[in-house]
This record gives C-alpha cells, structure tokens and sequence, in this order.
C-alpha cells in the first residue's frame, strides 16, 4: 500500500515525504508526538507570541537551491539574529568582534587586541577560540584566555557537561571570534524565519494526498523489524523506510543506549512589554541555565507581556526528556558507530538528520542532506 515509511514527522521527514509524493510516491509519516516539525515546532502562547517548544531555531543558509526550496512553502519574515553574553554582569555582543572589545575593555587596550589581531588575521576572518588559544602573540594569549574563561569554558560545561577541548573542536567553532564588527550570529547570505512558523511551513510540506499522517503513534505499535526484515502492520513490508530518529531504539538499544544531551525547557511570563537586551542572551558564567530567549524579538507582536525561556541542559534519560543534541565525544561516536554498521546491513533504511546521522545538523544542513537523500533514492 505505501512506498516510502518516514518515521518522524521532524524537518528531514517533512522533505523526504514532501519530495517522494511529489514523485507520485505513497507515503506514510508515523510521528510519536502530537504534532509535526519535530524540534522545530511553535505555536502561539496564551500571551500571544510565537514560541519555539523546543529551543530556539533560527533559520540561516548560504545555499540559494534551500532557500529557494523552503520558500514553495513559506514566505519570510527578515530576520538576523544578534546574541549577547552576559561577562562581568554586563550583556556584549558575541560572537567576540571589534565591538565586544570596546565594551568590555578600556579603549586603549581595545585598540591595542584590534590591532594583533588585524596583524595575525585577514579582516572578516572568524577564529575558533581553541585556535586562538594556540596563537604566539602575547596580546592575542591575552585574548584568547579571557574569551575562552569568560565566554566558553562555563558555557561549555553547563551545555555539555565537558569543558571545551573534551568535545570536538567544531562545537565551539560555530560561535568564533570574529575579525571586525559584523555583530550577528549568523554570516549567510539568507537569514530569516518563516513568517508563519515552522509547524505551519511543514503542514504545508506534508500537505499531498500521496503522504499519510499518523500522529500520536510509536513506531513500535505499527512496525517490526525482525531479521533482515521490516514489518508494517504485521505484514512484510518491501518500500523504503526513511528513519529519523535515535538509532538505539531502532535496534532496540541492543548495543546499550546512545548518549544524547537534553535540556529542560522553562517558559516564564514576564508581566513588562520587554524583558532583555537581544533575542538571545547567554550566561556563561552565572546561573545554572545557558541562555534566556525572548520570543516577541524574533517574532515580532504587540502584547503587554513577554514570554522568556530557559534552558537548563541535563543529561538525556530515555522517555524523560527529549534528546536534542548528540555528543560529540569519541566514546559517544565509537558507541553510534556500532548501531551505524548495524543499519548498514539493511539496504532498504535509510537514517537520516541529527538524531540518527549523530550529526550537529542545522535546519539548513537538514534540508539539504534530505534533498541529497532523496537526490540518490530516487
Ligand atoms: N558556546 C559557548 N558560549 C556561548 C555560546 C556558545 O561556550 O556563549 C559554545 C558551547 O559549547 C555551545 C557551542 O558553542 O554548545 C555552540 O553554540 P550554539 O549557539 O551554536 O549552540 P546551539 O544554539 O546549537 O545550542
């Protein structure tokens, strides 16, 4: 009856469903929660503001052919996102640019790191705090020390659980120091939100004839895999299966449970119009949360009150909470490595997105890797 089974109803499951029955396939998309667009899903709250449930996700991408995808399915509001830290109690801009240093420190001494760094990299050059630690130039040693300590190290190990040089180096590398005064997190050349949100932008993508949507269900109620061989309502199935989710419970956990880091989400109603200085504000060093998002900064609304999140990461206990990042450690990817070579065995599945590719994918490297995906099984 169906051709393709995505299990997942996130974003990755959203384009492979989306391209298949355009292609004229039958596809079922089984979702365990009670709504589609996985960890990218808002709704409008009792204050009227657009909340993302689950974190803030902001869209960004160079690649035009993602752009242009996403746009048949939404139109954009223009958004760049600005990010301050909160260092000695004062909120600055990051990633750490030209006018971070004059914020934080006297102006001679501002001009002073601008200069080494000017003298060692090229301008419009983002450094990786953890390549900026290795730098010879006393004044840059400087730098680099005070960044990583005020900005990274207590960040990291609230996030992660790790300091910074226990997790790949790639992490921290998506927030660097930038070499001018470009304040916004994002450098790509298309930065927006879909102005009607996500959830609404993955209706629209699961909106054919050809897609069948089964929300409220566990794969395990519908499917089985037994030996070599799927089975869908108790019966062979033979099409594709499509798998987003964590690789573990495909396999049943037969190789011990894959690390995941979880975060508890806290949605707080603060009775003023606006509640801080940017969208985002982290605090690396204070408090046991990470950051605090105000909603109504990066969906604009009239409304006497605000709504804020915080986010207080937590280790990932199965059914407690959600997983939302995996870790990347070498231990966690040699224990994904032996549920990746068991899928291996199963031509006919294919893993995909940050949950099953144990991958810091964002939206934008999702859509793509789906669109890739799809590209080869077609
Ligand atoms: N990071 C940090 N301090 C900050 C911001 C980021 O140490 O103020 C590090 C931290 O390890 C974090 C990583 O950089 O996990 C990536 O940050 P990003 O904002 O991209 O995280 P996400 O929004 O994906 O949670």
């Amino acid at each position: 009856m169906f051709d393709v089974v995505i299990i997942g109803a996130g974003m990755a499951g959203a384009v492979l469903a989306e391209r298949f029955a355009a292609h004229g396939k039958k596809v079922l998309v089984i979702e365990r929660r009670k709504h589609v667009a996985g960890n990218c899903y808002d709704e409008v709250d009792a204050n009227g503001i657009l909340i993302h449930k689950y974190g803030p996700h902001l869209f960004h991408t160079d690649d035009a052919q993602i752009w242009e995808y996403l746009s048949r399915f939404t139109q954009w509001h223009l958004y760049f996102h600005r990010v301050k830290a909160v260092i000695d109690g004062k909120p600055v801009p990051i990633p750490f640019n030209f006018n971070t240093l004059r914020e934080v420190f006297p102006t001679s001494l501002a001009e002073k790191l601008e200069a080494a760094l000017l003298k060692n990299f090229d301008y419009g050059k983002k450094v990786p705090i953890l390549e900026l630690k290795k730098s010879a130039d006393a004044d840059l040693q400087f730098l680099a020390d005070f960044v990583y300590e005020k900005i990274f190290l207590h960040y990291s190990e609230k996030q992660w659980g790790l300091s910074p040089e226990k997790i790949d180096g790639a992490v921290t590398a998506r927030v660097p120091i930038f070499v001018g005064r470009d304040d916004r997190y994002f450098s790509d050349r298309f930065q927006a939100m879909p102005a009607r949100g996500y959830t609404r932008l993955v209706e629209n993508m699961l909106d054919n004839k050809n897609i069948k949507l089964l929300l409220n269900t566990d794969f395990h109620e519908v499917m089985e895999l037994r030996g070599d061989f799927i089975y869908l309502f108790r019966k062979r199935f033979k099409g594709r299966l499509i798998y987003p989710g964590q690789l573990d419970e495909l396999f049943s956990k037969k190789f011990g449970t894959l690390p995941y880091r979880s975060i508890a989400m806290k949605f707080e109603t603060v009775d003023a119009e606006n509640f801080q200085a940017a969208p985002v504000v982290n605090y690396p060093n204070n408090y046991d949360f990470t950051r605090i998002t105000e909603f109504k900064q990066i969906h604009p609304a009239q409304t006497p009150r605000t709504t804020i999140l915080k986010e207080f990461p937590q280790e990932y206990g199965a059914g407690a909470n959600e997983p939302y990042y995996p870790i990347f450690t070498e231990e966690a990817r040699a224990a994904y490595e032996k549920y990746s070579a068991e899928l291996a065995k199963f031509k006919n599945i294919t893993a995909v997105g940050r949950l099953a590719e144990y991958r810091y994918y964002d939206i934008d490297d999702v859509v793509k890797r789906a669109l890739e995906i799809f590209a080869v099984l077609n």
